[in-house]
């Protein structure tokens, strides 16, 4: 998938999630219900990692149900891009600029 896909999957998502959830229909809320549902899905990565590197307590392993390390990072990705799409943030123009600043970084230490 290029990133161009993603963005037009994410649109479609805004779309459904703004149907089916019209009591978020205030944008205010809609960026703070999506910004809590980001620290969710952050923390399911977490618990991801956390079970991968058998880490977590044998309990929780055991009511584990299948490994979903790589689903948790896309829904970190696409909740990500839910809220600066909800925001106006073009996602694409924002990882040029990073990346060349990261880069910039680097170059600067030689
Ligand atoms: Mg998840």
């Amino acid at each position: 998938m290029t990133l161009k896909g993603l963005k037009q999957f994410v649109k479609k998502e805004d779309r459904r999630l703004k149907r089916n959830f019209p009591n978020l229909a205030n944008r205010e809320k809609m960026v703070l219900a999506r910004t809590v549902k980001l620290s969710e899905e952050v923390g399911e990565l977490a618990a991801e990692v956390l079970a991968y590197h058998n880490w977590q307590r044998p309990s929780k392993l055991i009511n584990r149900q299948e490994p979903n390390l790589a689903h948790e990072f896309a829904d970190v990705i696409i909740t990500t891009m839910l809220i600066a799409e909800e925001l106006g943030v073009d996602i694409e123009l924002a990882l040029i600029d990073k990346i060349k600043k990261i880069d910039k970084r680097y170059q600067d230490e030689k």
